[in-house]
This record gives structure tokens, sequence and C-alpha cells, in this order.
């Protein structure tokens, strides 16, 4: 579906473990993956595109 890859470590921003996946190359959880969803809407185009 996309390149979103599951790995077992912490999320970087909250350290919690709860769905975290790669995204835009940050570990990320469920929940802060849905606040950079939000971010990058308006400005990460560049870095996210891929
Ligand atoms: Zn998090």
């Amino acid at each position: 579906m996309s390149n979103i890859i599951q790995l077992s470590k912490p999320c970087a921003f909250c350290d919690s473990r709860d769905n975290v996946q790669l995204f835009a190359g940050l570990m990320l959880c469920g929940n802060c993956q849905d606040n950079m969803h939000r971010k990058t809407k308006n400005s990460w185009n560049m870095n996210v595109g891929r």
C-alpha cells in the first residue's frame, strides 16, 4: 500500500509503542502519525513526497 514499514521501536516523539511505524523518516506511533499528517499537509510536501 505505501512505504510505511512496521518496526518495534518506540515513538520518536512520545516514546509510545502503540502502532509505531516509520513515517516520513521518523518512528512515530499512531497518534503522532496522525498529528504529522495534519502538520505536513501544509508544509512538508517536498520531504514526504515519497
Ligand atoms: Zn508518538
